[in-house]
């Protein structure tokens, strides 16, 4: 059925589970590290077995609350942890502890830019601290379910959006920023794939004009970027074709099967009163003070969008490098270090790492952290560049041979016989060589045939290995080509 999406608009809140990076667990002090055999690291509490007495973990509340400072949102000066009831074979409590009417973090904001350059903000409503569940794994077991108690107990945030978002592209813009966030303040690993940061895309559609939200489904762990959007996209579609049809949306619990791209019925919503949530009583309330709070805000790093707009100022780079440079706090730091190591100009600097070193690093399927060439060294080579030891593109294959391993710029310059010509009794001596060589385009660009110059720099360029100082042939032959008298 062909639906006209014109008259339809999308509306859209995520529900972001972001795992904090403390070593140890929320309530307790058994390891978070992940891919250990099945059942070796959880504890007691962590299985809340009868008599055991959860003790918040204080690194978990410092992540939990730099990011809301992040966010621009409010800490809460008291908040409080609530069981959240449900039955469920990963869960061996019977509940899970969480936040429910006073969160740890409320009232933030993500400003975001999509691909056509306009910006947006997505409210972000709240973001409460809470421990995760096991994990049922049904792969692999001959029809039978194991159980995986080792995430029990792993400290998250859950982000709330505002239902702000409109679009599925938009959706993936939010996520990304936000994924680029926690990254930075060093809460949360990122990694899409072990389920360090996972969404659940809320969805519903309404006719445009139409001032009340519809009924919304939920689609359930989303684990990348793609399958969000293509997620979002398919469940903005079938909800448009249901009501076309005359039929209603159901809210309700969806998965996303990324073979078909479609998503499908789990279960009906429950309604939140189904959890019993109440403050949980071997817990104290939080109390946050004004001084503790200011101390995590004075220890946040440089955040995103202030290091870009620093690299964009105090280095003069464009909108677009400056971007790149600052995507990963680990690659923003490999590009200072360059700059500092060479003193070459930061423009010459940002070329070389976005072109060379991140075409290299991707060939090699490495990332900045695996780099077989250090900022130390790519400085060593650039300032080379500065210095006027090589030209340019003499540096393109002393930089090869660096990230072949060969050593360190000066060295390879030295074994190779590369440093640059610029004695310029030397230089006139190729060309003299190379005008008798060819008298035929001697006399032809001395007829006017101007486009024979490229012809004579190639020529001496060839005849000196590539040595020769660009700047300096050009103007020589400039000379020595002009028509004699
Ligand atoms: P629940 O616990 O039922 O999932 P939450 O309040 O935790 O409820 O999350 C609700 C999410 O759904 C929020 O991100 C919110 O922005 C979003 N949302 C609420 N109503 C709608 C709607 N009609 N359409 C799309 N998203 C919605
Ligand atoms: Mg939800």
């Amino acid at each position: 059925m062909s639906v006209n999406t014109m008259e339809w608009e999308a509306v859209i809140g995520l529900e972001v589970h972001c795992q904090l990076l403390t070593r140890s667990k929320i309530f307790s002090g058994a390891p978070t590290a992940y891919g250990a055999a099945p059942n070796t690291q959880a504890c007691a509490v962590d299985l809340g077995l009868p008599g055991v007495l959860p003790v918040l973990n204080g690194e978990a509340l410092r992540m939990a609350v730099s990011f809301g400072l992040a966010v621009g949102a409010q800490i809460a000066p008291r908040c409080v942890f609530a069981r959240k009831h449900y039955f469920y074979p990963d869960l061996p409590k019977g509940y899970q502890i969480s936040q429910y009417e006073l969160p740890i973090v409320a009232k933030g904001r993500l400003d975001i830019v999509l691909d056509d350059g306009s910006a947006k903000t997505v409210g972000i409503t709240r973001a409460h601290m809470e421990e995760d569940a096991g994990k049922s794994l049904h792969e692999s077991f001959h029809g039978q379910t194991g159980i995986d108690l080792n995430r029990a107990g792993t400290p998250l945030i859950e982000i709330v959006s505002e239902p702000d978002i409109r679009s599925a592209a938009e959706a993936v813009a939010y996520l990304k920023k936000l994924h680029q966030l926690v990254v930075y303040l060093g809460i949360c690993d990122g990694n899409m794939q072990e389920g360090s940061f996972r969404c659940d895309a809320n969805v519903s559609v309404r006719r445009k004009g139409e001032a009340r939200f519809g009924t919304r489904t939920e689609t359930k762990n989303v684990n990348s970027f793609r399958y969000v959007e293509k997620a979002i996209d398919y469940e903005i579609q079938r909800q448009i074709e249901v009501i076309e049809a005359g039929g209603r949306i159901v809210q309700e619990t969806r998965l996303f099967n990324p073979d078909t791209g479609q998503t499908r019925a789990m279960r009906s919503k429950e309604d939140a009163n189904d959890y019993r949530y109440f403050p949980d009583p071997d817990l104290l309330p939080i109390v946050c003070s004004a001084e503790y709070i200011e101390e995590i805000r004075k220890a946040l790093p440089e955040l995103p969008e202030a290091k870009k707009a620093r690299f964009e100022a105090a280095f003069g780079l464009s909108a677009y490098d400056a971007g790149v440079l600052t995507g990963e706090r680990p690659l923003a730091d490999y590009f200072e270090a360059v700059v500092k190591a060479s003193g070459a100009e930061a423009k010459l600097c940002a070329n070389w790492v976005i072109t060379d070193l991140l075409g290299a690093l991707n060939k090699l399927g490495k990332d900045i952290g695996g780099s077989p060439v250090s900022a130390q060294a790519l400085g060593g080579l650039l300032g080379r560049i500065a210095d006027k030891t090589i030209s340019g593109k003499i540096a393109k294959e002393v930089f090869e041979a660096m990230v072949a391993g060969e050593g360190d710029a000066d060295a390879i310059i030295k074994a190779k016989g590369l440093v640059q010509i610029t004695d310029e009794p030397a230089i006139v001596a190729v060309i003299d060589q190379v005008m008798q060589a060819n008298p035929e385009q001697l006399k032809g660009y001395r007829s006017g045939k101007d486009k024979l110059f490229g012809f004579f720099v190639g020529q001496v360029m060839k005849a000196s290995q590539g040595k020769a100082n660009p700047d300096a042939v050009n103007r020589l032959l400039k000379e020595k080509l002009a028509p004699p008298g």
